[in-house]
């Protein structure tokens, strides 16, 4: 008997969230940096198997930003603590200023989830705890992926993003006067 399987086994699948808010110099507008991002992702040990439409936001607000955000799916057999390495350097590469949390970003990638389930190590959390509330995660999700199960609430990308966007009920009381 031998130790090998006799069928492919899969690799493990990430759901990977970018983001970006800001120009970059060679690349342009934050959808062209996306793009440069998606073919960055892209290496020996990471397969692309889908990317969602990138979702533009016109620029509001004093700041003028305007945000670029897609998720795409990848097949890889790195660890999840291998892949926020690995996107942690992209990020660094796309020009990321560390430690300005809210501020403008070149490059923001966020595992979102992965095949193997739930992950939580301190520095690195999957899923990703804020996407259940994150409208620009989940509508993209939602185009690649619709019947992902979120791991901890059991709900689908679909139901996630159904009840984000469902319009919050009308308080009679209130609404009569
Ligand atoms: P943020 O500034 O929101 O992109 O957060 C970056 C920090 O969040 C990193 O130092 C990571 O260690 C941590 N982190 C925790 N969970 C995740 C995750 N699922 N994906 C990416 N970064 C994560």
């Amino acid at each position: 008997m031998t130790s090998a399987t006799p069928f492919p086994v899969p690799l493990p699948l990430y759901a990977i969230g970018l983001g970006s808010n800001r120009r970059h110099a060679r690349h342009g507008d934050p959808r062209r940096v996306l793009l440069a991002a998606l073919g960055a992702l892209e290496a020996d040990d990471i397969e692309p198997v889908d990317v969602s439409p990138i979702i533009t936001s016109e620029p509001i607000g004093p700041s003028r930003r305007r945000y670029a955000n897609a998720v795409a799916l990848v097949a890889s057999p790195l660890s999840p603590p291998e892949m926020l390495a690995r996107l942690q350097r992209i990020e660094t590469e796309f020009g990321r200023r560390t430690g300005q949390r809210w501020s403008a970003r070149t490059l923001d990638l966020d595992i979102l989830l992965w095949s193997g389930g739930a992950w939580s190590d301190g520095a690195l959390h999957i899923p990703h705890p804020a996407m259940a509330g994150r409208a620009f995660v989940l509508g993209p999700l939602r185009a690649i992926a619709p019947d992902w199960r979120h791991p901890l609430s059991r709900r689908t990308i679909r139901q996630l993003a159904a009840r984000l966007i469902r319009p919050k009920p009308v308080d009679q009381s209130v609404a009569a006067h």
